[in-house]
């Protein structure tokens, strides 16, 4: 069988473990050339060690996504090198912290807005340009089932997610006209760190591995895929229809 991401650029943020990791090791294996991002030099390593061990190279990019003039320098530099960017994984994210809303700290708030909405506006922004200039770009943007749940305590990481998911829509309406595809995805409960996070009690070996979500994710950067603007929810394997608009 033919590598299905042959000679792709694509860029994997939070590739330092997690479903991120997986993903990226999984690209790469269908013969992409994957640019890592994560501020984790380590598991980044451990990344490059399992693509070069499949035969396949990657570029590292230590980087904080809060950095926002490095996010412009990374598109800058994806230009340079390559000319255009085939396919988007904006999967970095943090959880902030399970609290009542009234509850929330300043601080945390900020910080879990910046990288989760402010960090993913920036970064689209930033290879936008160079998505559209691949003939079948894709862009694949990590949303959660709490953008939609807003259960009691998850207001802050679910508020973000919905924020992003609102971008994503409004960024396939812009670019509906293109080759360029842009879709959000709902991973569901994965075994990874930010989950055991959320939920210490759980027993991890309940849920799903992140190696098995990234295999559901991988068919939404081919060529082939043709919606754009809509949810894709791992669990189910489909994309779920939005609401008309009001
Ligand atoms: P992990 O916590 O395991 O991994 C998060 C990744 O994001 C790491 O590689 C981390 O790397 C990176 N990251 C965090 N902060 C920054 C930063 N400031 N700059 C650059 N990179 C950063 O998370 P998951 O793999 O579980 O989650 C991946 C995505 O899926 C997230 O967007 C999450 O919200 C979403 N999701 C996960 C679910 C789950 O059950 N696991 C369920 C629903 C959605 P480093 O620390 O090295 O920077």
């Amino acid at each position: 069988m033919s590598a299905r991401l042959q000679d792709k650029i694509v860029l994997v943020t939070g590739a330092s473990r997690g479903i991120g990791y997986q993903i990226a090791k999984q690209m790469a294996a269908e013969g992409a050339h994957v640019v890592a991002v994560a501020r984790t030099v380590g598991g980044l390593e451990e990344l490059d060690d399992a693509i070069r061990r499949g035969g396949n190279s990657a570029t590292l990019v230590p980087l904080d996504l809060t950095d926002a003039g490095g996010v412009d320098r990374l598109g800058e530099a994806i230009h340079k090198r390559w000319g255009r960017l085939d396919v988007l994984v904006a999967n970095a994210g943090a959880l902030g912290v399970l609290s009542p809303i009234g509850h929330i700290e300043a601080k945390v708030f900020e910080k879990t807005m910046a990288l989760n909405v402010t960090a993913t506006w920036r970064l689209i922004r930033s290879v936008d340009p160079l998505l559209r200039l691949s003939p079948a770009g894709r862009a694949i943007v990590m949303s959660s089932g709490a953008a939609h749940s807003c259960r009691a305590f998850w207001g802050l990481y679910a508020a973000t997610k919905a924020a992003t998911e609102a971008m994503v829509r409004s960024w396939a309406a812009e670019t509906e006209n293109l080759p360029l595809r842009v879709n959000s995805v709902n991973p569901g409960a994965t075994r990874t760190a930010m989950r055991a996070l959320a939920m210490p009690g759980e027993d991890p070996d309940t849920l799903p591995k992140a190696a098995d979500v990234a295999a559901r994710i991988l068919p939404l950067a081919l060529p082939e895929l043709t919606e754009t603007g809509q949810l894709f929810d791992i669990r189910e394997n489909r994309f779920l229809a939005y609401r008309a608009p009001l």
